[in-house]
This record gives structure tokens, sequence and C-alpha cells, in this order.
């Protein structure tokens, strides 16, 4: 599944070939992905031109005049810059045809994706309750610490929760929680400040480093599956489950919180 990251590089990669382009027509192939293709769409967009390209979460924004076409890559969905002659494959269901001649195509077999449209001037129903972005200046230790005050939940499904902050999945979750030395079960709640502090700059950098590299292997990553092969050999516990921790050496635990699968060590966590 496309994480934070993934849209993030998605994001940059698009960013080039789109902004400044007009959109040239629109083609959907099904009136529908996760739900209904709205006809502002087709009805709006054509002769628009994309004034910016923004990532919130893991939706992205086409800008226009009139409002922004809202994406969503869902568990496979993958968004391509392609020669507008390029042969349609199974699954391309949107196509935004660009005055380069280009042409931008939504491909997801699964249609867990969405493309929805947001007037401008209003802000998307699905976006109003999201927390603050992790890479945000509004997101550190003391943000988390004061929202968490009160909390019985574990930490892990404090982090993962989108109103607290977007973005951070299970692969991030765990990950930043090693990295910060804190056991994924621990209340929200009991946490320190200092302790969440840590947090909050695992989580940054963590992010900001998988989409640095990202960055580098774009080409790999906007495959349809949109899988994160390039982090993979890097992960200190996502998937490790059973392995040996690469800071002690002692075997990885399993737990499952708030039904996800979390591997962690009970050595270099507290
Ligand atoms: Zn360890």
């Amino acid at each position: 599944m496309p994480e934070l990251p993934e849209v993030e590089t998605t994001r940059r990669g698009l960013a080039p070939h789109l902004l400044g382009r007009r959109v040239a027509g629109v083609t959907l192939r099904r009136p529908d992905l996760r739900w209904p293709i709205p006809a502002e769409i087709a009805a709006l967009l054509p002769g628009e031109r994309i004034l910016d390209i923004r990532r919130r979460a893991k939706y992205l924004l086409l800008d226009t005049a009139p409002g922004s076409a809202l994406l969503h890559l869902g568990m496979s969905g993958s968004l391509r810059v392609l020669p507008v002659s390029t042969p349609v494959s199974a699954h391309d269901h949107v196509d935004l045809a660009l005055d380069s001649g280009a042409v931008l195509r939504f491909n997801d077999p699964r249609r867990f994706g969405c493309l929805l449209w947001q007037p401008a001037g209003s802000t998307h129903e699905l976006l109003q309750q999201l927390g603050p972005e992790p890479l945000g200046s509004d997101f550190d230790g003391d943000y988390l610490f004061e929202r968490s005050r009160g909390r019985s939940a574990s930490i892990k499904t404090f982090l993962m929760d989108q109103a607290i902050v977007v973005g951070v999945g299970n692969i991030y979750a765990a990950e930043s929680l090693f990295r910060a030395g804190i056991a994924p079960a621990r209340q929200a709640g009991r946490v320190s400040r200092e302790r969440y502090g840590r947090l909050a700059e695992a989580v940054k950098d963590i992010l900001d480093h998988a989409i640095r590299r990202g960055g580098t292997t774009l080409r790999d990553f906007i495959s349809p599956d949109g899988a994160p092969g390039y982090f993979e050999q890097e992960l200190f516990v996502y998937g490790r489950e059973g392995e040996a921790c690469r800071n002690c050496g002692r075997r990885l635990l399993d737990s499952r919180l708030g039904n996800r699968a979390t591997a962690w060590c009970a050595n270099c966590q507290r």
C-alpha cells in the first residue's frame, strides 16, 4: 500500500509534468473507483490550468481555479505521466490529457483509490478531521505529549490515529517506536514529554529518509503495486518478527496492537 513517503515522492515526480499545464480533456473509463467520480471532474477540469499539486496526508490535490481534483491511491493505485499515444491497459481508469501532449493516467486494480472534487475555497469532508502533517513544524514532542494526556490506548495505536498525526502507517509507527526506544504497547498517556520528543524526531527522520530514498528510485516506485521495496533492507523491526534485533541480537517479539501485527524488541524498547 502506498504510504506517505510514496505519495510525497509521487507528488514531487509529477510536479514538473503538471505545473502550469492546461487540462486538455478528461477520460473516465468507469463511473466510480472507491466512490462515484463526481460530475465536476469531467465538467470543470477541461481547459483549466493546473496551478499547484499538493499533498495532504495521503491525498494529492491538483489545484485549478474552480477547485481541486482530490486523489487517493488506495491500496494499489498509481499515477503515471505518459505520451498520449500509450495504449490503455487493464485497470487504467482515468486519463487527464494535458496540453503538453502527455497524459496523467490513474491505474488502480483494486479500486480502493478515489478521485473526488473539492470546490475552490472549501475543504473536502475527508480532509476536515485530519491531524497535522508529521513533517510540519506544528508536529513535535510537545504536541504529542499534550494530545496524549489521559489516553489509555497504546502509544502505537495513538501514533497511527489520523486525527493525532497523518500518514504514520504501520511500517513507520513500528520503526519510529524502535528508534525512540519505546515499547509499542505502552499507554500513550504515560509516556514522558522527553520520550515524545525523541519519538517525534524519529518519525520525521524516518519519513524524510524514505522520501529521499524514494526520490532516487521514482521509476521503480510508481510501479502498479506501489511497493516501497527500496526501504525493506533498512527495516529494524517491521516484518521481522522472530528474527534477531539488529541492535542487540535478541529475538524480536510479535504483539498485536489495534489488530495490527507489531514486531518489537523487549530489550531495546521500554
Ligand atoms: Zn534489541
